[in-house]
């Protein structure tokens, strides 16, 4: 019936797959996120896209949910050419992080950091 006009995206197991590697990925390079102003341009990106599952807020070509997806800054948009602009991790684009196999998780240095301000 009307399910005609609705995208296909990526299997569930294809969805899964690929949430889990990217969490692997986000969380071995210490859980690093991306900028307020980025994750928004990121949004913008795929409000405009042809491949956004609207209904779900899926990327209609890994699956992966948007709202997560679009914040960690070690994944990167699937399109050819990708949508979303270079991220750098560590003094590396994040094209070499995606094919990081290390299960190492490495603690933020940013989450509540040794800050000079303690309690006066
Ligand atoms: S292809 Fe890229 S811009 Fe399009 S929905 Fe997926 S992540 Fe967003």
């Amino acid at each position: 019936m009307s399910d005609s006009k609705i995208p296909k995206g990526p299997t569930m197991f294809n969805m899964i797959s690929s949430f889990a590697r990217e969490l692997k990925t986000y969380i071995a390079n210490g859980a690093p996120n991306v900028t307020t102003e980025d994750y928004i341009e990121r949004l913008d990106a795929c409000d405009t896209c042809e491949h956004l599952l609207r209904p779900q807020i899926r990327c209609g070509l890994c699956g992966c949910l948007l709202e997560h997806k679009a914040k960690w800054k070690t994944t990167k948009c699937p399109d050819n050419p990708p949508r979303w602009k270079t991220q750098i991790i560590d003094g590396k684009g994040q094209e070499s992080n995606n094919t990081n196999s290390s299960n190492e998780i490495q603690p933020t240095s940013e989450e509540g950091g040794a800050d000079s301000k303690s309690s006066v």
